[in-house]
């Protein structure tokens, strides 16, 4: 971290400066211009915010040269992470397809979904349990309930699965969950994120509706700093000032975190985009740019689902994806 002293000002408050810094078990070095000084900071400061220093009053500017996520960063892990989700391995050269409906509705309908997929070639099983609707009066998912016919699909075909939680006193239920998802709305609920961290439990997160990459991987460490490591990083789609998508799917979040990180990123079409036109071509997309995998919401009548029915794809539409997602991954020289 590097910092900019604003000019004309007291040496005697300059010192007092780097008294705190060195008082923080960080050494400085000073380099003094004709107009600033510049102080480097030297040692791990993960702990310092560049925001206090900026407010002193003979600061100028702050700039961290390091990144703040220790754990999550490539620097300090150079190969890529490999998580073993029972016993499939998602990350360099695996490709996953995650899929199934947005809700759990009802145990005819999840293991309907959860045979089709499987037959299309779909590894892990998603189901939401406990939904973040934003309007109270929406569907909010079965609960516990949702849980129980999740693990009876998984009985029907041995698909891994994958749910969202929502609050960490529910964390019980979720002993027999393959996956944990962390939905986009609880990236930086960091009180859930730490609960996490104590768990040895794939943890999927998501990236918030309007949050940097920087965040996004903070939250990550989040998790880390805990002890788990275990975790899979998805890329939903951001906020922006387009209407036409639900989201705008953020593509160069693949090359750009598979240089910043060593955790697998894979890619949801679904909400991305809420609709289901537009899942094919940008889970196509998301092969090429290099995602670890897909996470795609299928219902086997969309027009009759409970949630975000627009988005779903049908069991036909997506084995007719499949086909082509299968070369594709081939083609990059992965494996399904
Ligand atoms: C979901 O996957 O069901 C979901 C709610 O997604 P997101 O958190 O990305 O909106
Ligand atoms: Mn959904």
């Amino acid at each position: 971290m590097v910092i900019v002293l604003k000019s004309n000002i007291a040496q005697n408050s300059v010192k007092d400066l780097i008294e705190n810094i060195r008082a923080k078990d960080l050494d400085v070095n000073v380099s003094e211009g004709h107009n600033h000084t510049i102080i480097g900071l030297i040692g791990d400061t993960s702990k310092i915010l560049p925001e206090d220093l900026q407010s002193i009053d003979i600061v100028d500017s702050v700039k961290r040269i390091s990144e703040p996520y220790k754990k999550a960063n490539r620097k300090m892990h150079p190969e890529d992470s490999i998580i073993n989700v029972a016993g499939k391995m998602v990350g360099e050269g695996m490709f996953h397809v995650i899929a199934g409906p947005c809700s759990v509705e009802s145990e005819e309908q999840i293991i309907e979904v959860a045979r089709d997929v499987q037959k299309s070639g779909a590894t892990m099983l998603r189901g939401g349990a406990f939904k973040p609707r934003t309007s109270p009066y929406a569907f909010q998912g079965l609960h516990g309930e949702g849980i129980r016919l999740l693990l009876e699909a998984k009985k029907a075909t041995g698909l891994p699965i994958v749910t969202e939680i929502m609050n960490a006193s529910h964390l019980d239920l979720f002993d027999e969950v393959d996956v944990i998802q962390v939905g986009a709305r609880n990236m930086q609920n960091f009180e859930l994120l730490k609960e996490l961290g104590h768990c040895s439990k794939p943890i999927l997160l998501k990236r918030g509706l309007a949050n940097t990459i920087e965040e996004w991987l903070m939250s990550a460490e989040y998790i880390m700093a805990g002890g788990n490591s275990n975790v899979i990083l998805c890329e939903r789609g951001i906020r922006t000032f387009e209407t036409v998508t639900r989201n705008t799917l953020d593509i160069s979040a693949v090359p750009v975190l598979k240089e910043k990180t060593h955790l697998p990123i894979i890619i949801d079409p679904s909400h991305a985009t809420g609709k289901s036109a537009l899942v094919a071509p940008l889970a196509k997309t998301a092969v090429a740019a290099g995602a670890d995998g897909l996470m795609i919401e299928v219902h086997n009548n969309p027009a009759a689902a409970l949630c975000d029915g627009a988005q779903s794809l049908n069991p036909k539409q997506f084995d007719e994806l499949m086909a082509d997602i299968k070369r594709r991954v081939e083609f990059e020289g992965k494996t399904m």
